[in-house]
């Protein structure tokens, strides 16, 4: 009979499916049948089960709370019922099941059984589990980084989500923030042209789109960010489904890059401000000689008698015209220097020199002076060492520190010159017994216009420039100038050079 072999073939066909258990229960809940996908799932065999409750498959609690009953229940009531859940495998073990009941009935509607079929989900929950605890970790991992706000707009550019980053950078709280237009975040001027819908309209059309600019916190202060905006898009259809919005506050890097160029615009501005005064002074103290010389050379003349007799007062008078105008000529002449080196207007001509003959030099320029001053001037040291130096500026830092030895030393003192030599150097010590300089001050006094000890009411030769000019001098030409001193018993300059 075709209906039979028919019903054979069917029940050939349920029994060998392996991926659902597909079985049947009487109208009170008792298992009739049994598949090989059933056998599978539930560990079973077919004669261990067949005669038994299907409240077996149900946890206890499911069992206490009535649930196998109700689903039957609804079965009948609604025809069939879907349900998903643990069920429990003969061995204890469960696992997550989409369950189908069906009700039976025959031609007359007459509640005959149920049928059962259960798929096996533990696979799919699995998997639904793991991509649920990734999901989750990664909106996590979002939500709690701090140092950039990440969030997200819906199409029409509201805000949907907010992480922490977001709210330390802005100031919103989610509450405050979670469906507001993103465009509150943006200052007048960029809102005067409409550029938070620019921005989603070139990263709708181009799929990203990046700025840096000013940005609004809730307390209505800027900061300066860097905003990447990026189209999201429904990974099947294509259509927009949002934004990601990814900003970082470049306050801090913007203000260091601020600092740097102010600096930079300062350190140009007193370049420019050094030149221009060092311009003057060169140029002011070329102009202030001119007239001084000539002052000099017609003091000059008088004194030679080329006018005439003169009484000694006369000649007193004009003498002390000389001396100050020598005196100013120095001043001046310090000043030149100092400008004209400042400039690195200064040019050397560094040769192998002998030091005894630039002693000697300058020895007889001030020989006279340390006479008339009542001071012993010890010069019988010498060396015969070659030194590299310019010699004519050699001669004008020996100047200077035999002045200032003879300046600052009481009549009736003693100032002793001594060449000294190292392996690689050789110099000069300038020996003094006079006041000597605080230990404070032996630094400071190779500054320009440091004076140790001067007041307004000192009359005093010199502007504070002669150790400055001199330092700088020996180490144009690879040497030094330094000092000790102690004050009250005297001082010792000791100017170094290179041995040829
Ligand atoms: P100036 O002699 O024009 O004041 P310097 O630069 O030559 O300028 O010297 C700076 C200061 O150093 C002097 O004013 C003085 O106070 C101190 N000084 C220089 N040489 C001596 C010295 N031999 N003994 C004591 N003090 C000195």
């Amino acid at each position: 009979m075709p209906v039979s072999v028919g019903l054979d073939l069917y029940r050939l066909l349920v029994e060998s499916v392996r991926d659902y258990a597909i079985f049947a229960l009487d109208a009170t809940g008792n298992v009739l049948t049994w598949n090989a996908g059933a056998e599978r799932f539930k560990g079973y065999k077919a004669d261990e089960i067949i005669g038994r409750h299907f409240s077996t498959f149900y946890s206890e609690d499911d069992r206490a709370a009535g649930k196998p009953e109700r689903e039957l229940e609804t079965a009948i009531e609604h025809e069939r019922v879907e349900d998903e859940g643990w069920r429990i495998r003969k061995d204890g073990s469960r696992f997550w099941a989409n369950v189908v009941i069906t009700a039976l009935r025959d031609e007359t509607g007459t509640l005959v059984g149920f049928a059962k079929v259960t798929r096996d989900l533990s696979e799919q929950r699995a998997a639904a589990e793991a991509l649920r605890q990734s999901e989750q970790r990664f909106r996590l991992l979002v939500q709690s980084v701090r140092d950039y706000g990440i969030f997200m707009l819906d199409p029409t550019g509201h805000v949907v989500s907010w992480n922490e980053g977001a709210a330390r950078m802005k100031g919103y709280a989610p509450h405050e923030i979670l469906g507001q237009h993103f465009s509150r975040f943006y200052p007048p001027e960029d809102l005067a042209w409409e550029k938070p819908t620019m921005e989603i309209e070139v990263a709708t059309r181009d799929g990203r789109f990046e700025d840096e600019g000013w940005r609004i916190r809730k307390d209505g202060t800027r900061f300066w960010a860097n905003v990447v905006i990026t189209a999201i898009r429904e990974p099947t259809t294509g259509e927009l489904a949002g934004f990601t919005k990814v900003t970082r506050d470049l306050s801090e890097r913007r203000a260091a890059e601020l600092q740097k160029i102010e600096a930079a615009r300062r350190v140009a501005l007193a370049e420019t401000a050094n030149k221009a005064k060092s311009d003057f002074l060169a140029s002011m103290s070329h102009e202030l000689r001119t007239p001084l010389n000539a002052i000099g050379g017609y003091a000059d003349l008088l004194l030679a008698g080329v006018t005439g007799g003169l009484t000694s007062t006369q000649c007193e008078y004009i003498e002390r015209m000389r001396r100050s105008q020598q005196h100013l000529l120095v001043i001046i002449n310090d000043l030149l220097n100092f400008s004209r080196m400042e400039a690195g207007r200064v040019s050397y001509d560094i040769a192998a020199m002998s030091l005894d003959d630039a002693i000697a030099g300058v020895v007889s320029m001030v020989e006279a002076q340390a006479m008339q001053r009542g001071l012993t001037l010890d010069t019988s040291a010498t060396t015969g060492v070659m030194v590299l130096g310019d010699r004519p500026k050699v001669e004008q830092i020996l100047l200077n520190l035999l002045s200032n030895a003879m300046k600052f030393t009481d009549r009736g003192g003693r100032i002793t010159v001594t060449p000294f030599e190292t392996a690689e150097h050789a110099g000069v010590r300038v020996i003094d017994s006079g006041i000597g300089i605080p230990p404070d001050k032996t630094e400071s006094i190779f500054e320009p216009f440091v004076q140790v000890g001067r007041t307004l009411t000192t009359p005093h030769e010199g502007v504070g420039l002669g150790l400055t000019i001199s330092r700088d001098l020996a180490r144009a030409m690879g040497g030094d100038l330094t000092v000790r001193s102690l004050p009250d018993v005297g001082s010792s300059f000791e100017l170094t050079l290179r041995r040829r």
